[in-house]
């Protein structure tokens, strides 16, 4: 090994789910949405003027920051965007949390990009247990911290905590920086984006990936006070101008002017969601009270892992973590009723 080589930092990096290429299977492990974006979005894309791409897109993405401001009733200057909210949140872990000497929290069980943000970024973090109905046990953020990342829905867990229980540890937490992921709250949760306009240090952080369709385009937003926006987009610009390309700029924009299709979409994957914990439960399994797109499940007698290998034989993909807590669970994404149907089938056929 040479020595520029010994020098180097080696990192740990996250680990997504599959994307196989399989065109018989059924992928369930991504927490992807079963249905189209907007049709709206198709038709841009059919139409769109190619000779636009010459140029570099704005750099504060002005019509989707514009559409996400009016979408959500505040202002322009509330609201960063990014290349999904993994890029948000990497650039929040960067602006908020780097150079913090006191540890960051967020809980044992719960989205799995943190520690690695973290450990990329040198910063020091505990993690609180969630209590053992993996809810969040307020009281543990309650200490001197650099800072509090909590998911709500909390990933992979699929459980909600009432907003009344953010609020309590953005209370308690006047010096932080408090991080509300809510990647999955359109399938049930409740925001905290009401929280933004009283506390100046609460950034909620959204995606386009789940509720809305467009994974592929990566689109992610945070909407949080002014001053916390001024922050994160002087990092950003430290690094990339141009995080976010025109394409994804205006399909983005062009989405949030359906709200009856995302209304729609949402309704059909929660209904869905309702028949397949039951099938589920049929088959044994217990399966956690989910307010997101996906299922948190484990069966009674036969382990997660072996149910995830044969399922993966069948070309069924779900998502298990071979993790303290969690190893004996499966996360599975709500598709289709038909996609729910064959997995309950073939679940069936595997547990005998
Ligand atoms: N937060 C949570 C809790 C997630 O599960 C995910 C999806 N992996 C993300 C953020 C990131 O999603 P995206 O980058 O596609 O917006």
């Amino acid at each position: 090994m040479g020595n520029w080589e010994k020098s180097l930092k080696s990192v740990e990096p996250y680990v997504p789910g599959e994307q196989p290429s399989f065109t018989d299977m059924i992928k369930l492990n991504t927490n992807e949405n079963p249905y189209p974006p907007a049709p709206g979005v198709k038709k841009l894309l059919r139409e769109i003027d190619t000779d636009m791409l010459r140029r570099y897109p704005k750099v504060d993405s002005e019509e989707l920051a514009k559409g996400l401001a009016e979408e959500y009733g505040t202002d322009f200057r509330n609201v960063f965007v990014g290349v999904g909210s993994d890029d948000v949140l990497g650039t929040a872990f960067l602006t908020f949390f780097k150079g913090k000497k006191v540890p960051i929290l967020f809980p044992d069980v719960t989205y799995s990009f943190y520690p690695v943000w973290a450990r990329l970024y040198d910063i020091p973090f505990e993690t609180p247990a969630l209590d053992e109905n993996f809810r969040l046990v307020k009281e543990d953020y309650y200490k001197p911290n650099g800072g509090v990342v909590i998911a709500n829905p909390n990933a992979p867990t699929s459980i909600a905590e009432p907003v009344s229980v953010i609020e309590d540890i953005v209370k308690h937490n006047p010096d932080s920086v408090v991080i509300v992921d809510e990647a999955y709250v359109d399938f049930g949760g409740e925001t905290a984006l009401g929280l933004v306009g009283k506390y100046d240090n609460v950034l909620v952080v959204r995606t386009f990936s789940k509720s809305r369709s467009m994974a592929g385009l990566r689109i992610g937003f945070a909407i949080g006070s002014p001053k916390l926006i001024a922050f994160m987009t002087a990092i950003k610009n430290c690094y990339n101008s141009y995080t976010m390309n025109t394409l994804s700029i205006l399909c983005g924009a062009e989405c949030l002017k359906d709200r009856a299709y995302f209304k729609e979409s949402v309704d059909r994957i929660v209904n869905t969601r309702e028949k397949a914990v039951k099938g589920l439960e049929e088959l044994g399994f217990k399966v956690l009270d989910s307010s997101a797109n996906f299922l948190f499940a484990t069966h009674k007698s036969v382990k997660a892992r072996e149910i995830f290998n044969k399922l993966k034989e069948k070309h069924i993909f779900v998502r298990y973590f071979a993790k303290p807590r969690i190893d004996n669970y499966l996360r599975i994404t709500v598709g289709t009723d038909a996609e729910m149907e064959k997995l309950c089938a073939a679940l069936k056929e595997i547990l005998g």
